[in-house]
């Protein structure tokens, strides 16, 4: 073996991740043939062991703050459902958000919500250019790769960035239960935006809970605007996908109509 190939098989001694440990993401349905990209950047709440658990409890990395809770599930379902291509980050937000522009406050967070995340506090610089080596850039560069890959062949995308949010932020009970989130391209967006608030019994945000723009996001910006590529972010309410049965719901209601949205956009 050459030393090359040596370097390439063995991580270097100090990296973040041990060999042991999973992959920044996962691929699914990587040979998907349908025009859907679906992203969940806050799909799964794992820690590397060597940042300890960031010094909060199992519990905290389980609540909101450290994923979006049903995301994850709502992804694999829709891209089996759209014969889509996804991408799923293994890593919790809590590390470093890949919803987040490195090196904004937020992108590794030293509080969320009410918890103060100790092992964010002072950290020095060369461990968050770490975490974003080896968690934040595979990942994205695996969706540039393949959004690159699609260009190249003249693929149509349409991209789709999932996630989920808490039924109560800081004592405030949300009633929406979903939000159709967009920053400059609209398309998919306004015409997603009218047929969910057709469905009966639905309340949809439209730019709520949160709103897309060039510091509090990253895929859309990205991934989405700066390609030109009709896209959009879907927020759903974690109550209602916490269990296979409201995943399902959601699975099939958006399997549904996003093709819809894009055939009433133009596209
Ligand atoms: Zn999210």
């Amino acid at each position: 073996m050459t030393a090359a190939a040596r370097r390439q098989k063995d991580p270097p001694v100090n990296s973040l991740l041990a060999p042991d440990e999973p992959a920044p993401f996962e691929v699914v349905n990587d040979a998907a043939a349908g025009p859907w990209v679906l992203t969940c950047d806050h799909a799964a709440n794992l820690v590397p062991r060597r940042l300890g658990k960031l010094g909060v409890t199992d519990a905290d990395l389980a609540r909101h703050i450290g994923w979006d809770i049903g995301a994850a599930a709502v992804t694999r379902g829709l891209a089996a459902a759209l014969n889509a291509w996804a991408i799923l980050q293994n890593y919790s937000r809590l590390v470093i958000d890949c919803n987040r522009p490195p090196g904004v406050p937020s992108s590794i967070p030293i509080r969320s919500e009410r918890t103060d995340i100790q092992g964010n506090i002072g950290l020095p610089p060369a461990d968050a250019e770490q975490r974003r080596i080896e968690i934040f850039a595979p990942y994205h560069d695996a969706i540039a790769a393949h959004l690159d890959a699609r260009k190249a062949a003249k693929r149509p995308t349409f991209l789709v960035t999932m996630h989920s949010f808490t039924p109560v932020y800081e004592n405030n009970a949300r009633s929406m239960h979903a939000g159709v989130l967009y920053n400059r391209e609209k398309r998919l967006a306004h015409a997603l935006l009218r047929l969910l608030r057709a469905e009966p019994d639905l309340v949809i945000g439209d730019n709520e809970p949160y709103s897309v723009d060039d510091h509090s996001d990253y895929g859309i910006n990205v991934h989405g605007e700066h390609r030109g590529l009709p896209c959009v972010e879907m927020e759903i309410r974690q109550d209602l996908i916490a269990d296979a049965a409201g995943q399902r719901v959601w699975i099939d209601r958006l399997a549904r109509l996003l093709p819809a949205a894009a055939e009433q956009a133009g596209l």
